[in-house]
């Protein structure tokens, strides 16, 4: 007999006929012998209505009293599914996050979960009851007694803390798609459903699977081991697991961690190899990266920044015993990609560095977080510690330093954000799925806008001050690259600095430092809003030559320009014009095998 956790959304539960469809699959499952805990959503778009309903009435609600609003919704259900249940002959009983012990932080309207009760679900589930609870919700500490909610899409979240906490078999999320897809089926039909994906490749699709997964709920499946599946409520279909490796033994208490880094992760045998002023057109990089993977040589990081006139620095770090494979063949291919209309101005010019680190921290907690990564620069500048490259993902923040302030760097780090030595590192790499593919899925994102900073002193703390700049103001960076090309002015080394934020804060973010440019002696800011980020993520690329190229190459065969190229392990982003996003996307979901021969219908 299996302990599950269930949890349908919002439109699983959208009607009277949906809930009591509901009831008879949560009947079912107890009648093949399990023991059943159910989380559910408001019914259908209940949430949106009461937020509307609070905006008529206010224009900027009090968040305590919006908490107030917002749990209703779900204590309809719980009660209404409880009543279908018992209409069944199932006995069963509705919980709020209250009444069950689910306790938060004091934050309104987005609380991370603290810890979970568990003896009255255990004492129900042993009398033979479906425990059927409110997700979404909470309260802060027993004393308070105030009532909290987790953040839109938050029901997720609550169920796979209840499995983790319950350790449960497995957790359920039942949904109106039938998994999880390897790309937007909105964008390209062909897209196909995935059998299965580990919980670090879902984080950095963060872009494509937030809808159907709420991040917070992957990364507690993840430090907790929980077995979770995606799957629709309309059928019986396996959908898509998410797995992850064995748990860690982590304590129960302070359940979504407090800290929005996990990790801090270094490796010194690392070497960086940069192609400066390489023509700035589509192939360029499909040219250079086509030829390392045909020497079978394996690249770890890949930073393009901004093109500076019209050419562009590229540049790439590999393990240091292949570094003069690499060497070679970044020498041999650069006379090819001088420019031809004007040879003399553009000389490709290839620069080795042998004595780097790259120094990383990790931790799906940094998600909308701004300043997680200001955080890093700063810590670093603190001890002195001057960033060569930057490279960013959703779930990563990676410098390139100098080796011989590797350790310096990684004490400071490991201070900073509360990591203590031996706790990090060792983390499953994928290993749990027997076939990894090197690309899982292909994300667009349409919504970024890019900054540029243009001659940006380069000296330890000028990342600090900008990310900490753009953190105060709550304005959120994704991709950071900083260029390779240092030019001295007025005496002063400086590079170009590129980011980019949501559209939305564009414009503003563009404004504030623009403001401040002569105060912190940088240059012009640059914002571009007509861009697009397309993304590859897979576990199997890691230790795979020939990925990037792969992407690379898709890009150059439809003309495409590629203006930013940002990787982590397991992921690689590239910065294309927006009008050529999906053309991109599609070029890319292909060129990786992930195209089905039937086209995808998307739900109504
Ligand atoms: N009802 C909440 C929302 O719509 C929580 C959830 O459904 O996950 O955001
Ligand atoms: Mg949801």
């Amino acid at each position: 007999m299996a302990l599950i956790v269930q949890k349908y959304g919002g439109t699983s539960v959208g009607s009277v006929e949906r809930i009591q469809a509901v009831a008879q699959r949560v009947y079912k499952t107890v009648k093949a012998g399990n023991s059943l805990v159910v989380v559910v959503s408001a019914m259908g778009k209940t949430t949106d209505g009461l937020v509307k309903l609070a905006k008529e009435i206010s224009r900027n609600p009090n968040r305590r009293e919006m908490d107030m609003l917002l749990s209703t919704g779900e204590q309809v259900t719980i009660a209404l599914l409880t009543m279908a249940l018992q209409e069944l002959g199932q006995p069963a009983i509705s919980m709020t996050g209250a009444q069950v012990g689910i306790v938060t932080e004091a934050e309104h309207s987005r609380a991370r979960i603290l810890h979970i009760e568990t003896t009255r679900l255990t004492r129900n589930i042993n009398e033979g009851k479906v425990v059927v609870v409110a997700g979404f919700q909470g309260t802060s500490s027993a004393k308070e007694m105030e009532i909290t909610t987790l953040g839109r899409g938050g029901s997720d979240t609550s169920a796979v803390a209840i499995a983790a906490v319950l350790r449960a078999s497995f957790c359920e999320i039942y949904t109106d798609v039938p998994g999880i897809l390897t790309t937007d089926p909105r964008l390209v039909p062909e897209a196909q459903l995935m059998d299965a994906i580990t919980c670090d490749e879902m984080l950095e699709l963060a872009s494509l699977g937030a809808k159907v997964l709420h991040p917070r709920a992957v990364e507690i499946a993840r430090n907790y081991g929980v077995p979770l599946v995606v799957r629709s409520s309309w059928t019986d279909a396996p959908g898509t697991w998410v797995t992850s490796a064995k748990p860690q033994g982590r304590s129960l208490i302070n359940l979504e961690i407090a800290r929005p880094v996990d990790n801090v992760e270094f490796d010194t045998d690392q070497a960086k190899v940069a192609l400066l002023r390489v023509p700035d057109k589509p192939g360029v990089a499909a040219k250079l990266f086509g030829e390392i993977s045909r020497q079978k040589i394996d690249v770890d990081l890949i930073i393009q920044s901004i093109n500076e006139g019209n050419s562009n620095d590229i540049a790439f770090t590999v393990r240091t015993p292949i570094l003069k494979r690499a060497e070679a063949v970044a020498a041999a291919i650069a006379p090819a990609l001088r420019s031809q209309s004007n040879p003399k101005l553009d000389e490709a010019e290839v620069m080795v560095e042998h004595n780097i680190a790259k120094v990383s921290i990790a931790g799906a907690g940094m998600i909308g977080r701004p300043g997680v990564a200001a955080k890093m620069f700063a810590t670093l500048a603190a001890v002195g510690v001057n960033i060569q490259m930057i490279s960013t993902s959703e779930v990563k923040v990676s410098c390139v330093v100098d080796a011989a302030e590797c350790d310096r760097a990684v004490a400071a780090l490991r201070t900073a954000f509360e990591i203590k030595a031996g706790e990090e590192g060792k983390r499953g790499q994928g290993r749990i799925i027997e076939e990894t593919p090197p690309v899982r899925g292909v994300a667009l994102d349409l919504n970024q806008a890019r900054l540029a900073i243009r001659q940006l002193p380069d000296r330890p703390g000028m990342a600090a001050k900008l990310f900490g700049l753009l953190a105060q103001h709550n304005i959120s960076v994704d991709m950071i690259i900083q260029s390779q090309r240092c030019r001295v002015i007025d005496g002063v080394p400086r590079r170009d600095i590129a980011f980019t934020v949501s559209q939305l804060d564009g414009e503003s973010a563009k404004e504030m430092l623009t403001q401040v440019a002569a105060e912190f002696g940088w240059g012009e800011v640059v914002l571009d809003s007509a861009i697009a980020k397309v993304s590859i993520v897979g576990a199997g690329m890691l230790g795979q030559p020939g990925v990037a190229a792969k992407m690379f190459e898709a890009l150059a065969q439809q003309q495409i320009n590629i203006q930013m190229i940002a990787t982590s392990e397991i992921k690689i982003s590239c910065v294309v014009a927006q009008e050529q996003g999906v053309k991109a996307l599609q070029a890319i979901h292909t060129a990786f095998g992930l195209a089905g021969s039937e086209k995808f219908v998307v739900p109504a």
